[in-house]
């Protein structure tokens, strides 16, 4: 059975480098765990697909956080990555319904509306930069290619996509960068320009069609010779633990504790992967100790 995966390599003899990957099993777990409507699994498919893409070319335990900060009904989009491949994410309004476009697609760009892009590179010292920038359409693949565009100054095509069934399942979700490299002349990018406007299936049915990340590959590039140089592994991963949630108790306080306390317990929910854990009375008065 095929898995995600994520692919990093060279076209057009080493004048440009494209990374792809494969996020249905990933995508599928996020709709799972937060129980989303399509439009809010394609919102969030996309943008944790387009993280794990930016990830890619991170260092050691460096990570990434993309919010999409729009008007739109699902009010706040985030996703954060590494180059491990692990990605976790949340919608605001996992909830949203909106009625289809006249092509038939789930309308994102609605759902998520208009408003800025923030960027956030967490690097291995701690540091942390953001850079934020106006949302294009709200369809997040134009939104990601402006933000390396202006932020950058990499000029890049980017396609994402998620294939939500009736049934709500993921049946395809994945991405393609390409970006040229020094030394791309102005018929390199026409040939990637030409070769990406002539596909007539877009990238989650090819996700789902194929039987392999190079068959899918081959028909995305068409006749551009292309060389795969690195795979990983992607997933659904989550950082937190028990221990990482009392440490966000002792940070509200006695009183905010003793707010949250019902039936002699509490529960606190993990936004990300929405995890739920239940803390004793014991376990909270030990915690209030540490306020
Ligand atoms: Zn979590």
């Amino acid at each position: 059975m095929q898995h995600d995966e994520l692919l990093i390599g060279t076209m057009l003899e080493g004048r440009a480098r494209w990374v792809a990957v494969r996020t249905t099993d990933t995508v599928e777990e996020a709709r799972r765990r937060h129980g989303m409507s399509p439009v809010a699994t394609a919102a969030l498919g996309r943008l944790m697909t387009g993280t794990l893409i930016l990830a890619s070319s991170l260092k050691g335990d460096e990570s990434i956080t993309l919010r999409l900060l729009g008007d739109g009904p699902l009010k706040g989009v985030v996703a954060v990555g590494n180059a491990q491949g692990e990605v976790r994410g949340y919608v605001q309004e996992p909830l949203v319904d909106l009625p289809l476009k006249d092509s038939g697609k789930l309308d994102v760009g609605a759902a998520v509306g208009r408003g800025e892009l923030a960027v956030s590179r967490s690097l291995q010292n701690g540091e942390v930069y953001t850079g934020m920038v106006p949302m294009v359409s709200g369809e997040i693949a134009e939104d990601l290619v402006h933000y390396l565009l202006t932020s950058e100054q990499i000029s890049s095509a980017m396609l994402l996509g998620v294939l939500v069934e009736k049934d709500y399942h993921v049946a395809g979700a994945g991405g393609l960068l390409i970006q040229p490299l020094p030394g791309a002349t102005e018929e390199d990018i026409q040939a990637i320009e030409s070769q990406l406007g002539q596909l007539d299936t877009g990238i989650s049915e090819l996700v789902a069609q194929s039987q392999s990340m190079d068959e899918m590959l081959e028909r995305l590039m068409g006749q551009l010779a292309f060389h795969v140089l690195e795979r990983r592994e992607v997933e659904f991963s989550c950082t937190c633990t028990k221990d990482r949630l009392s440490d966000t108790l002792v940070s509200i306080g006695k009183e905010g504790i003793a707010d949250l306390i019902t039936d002699q317990k509490a529960e606190m929910v993990c936004h990300f992967c929405n995890e739920h854990y239940q803390f004793t009375l014991e376990e909270l008065q030990q915690i209030s100790g540490r306020c």
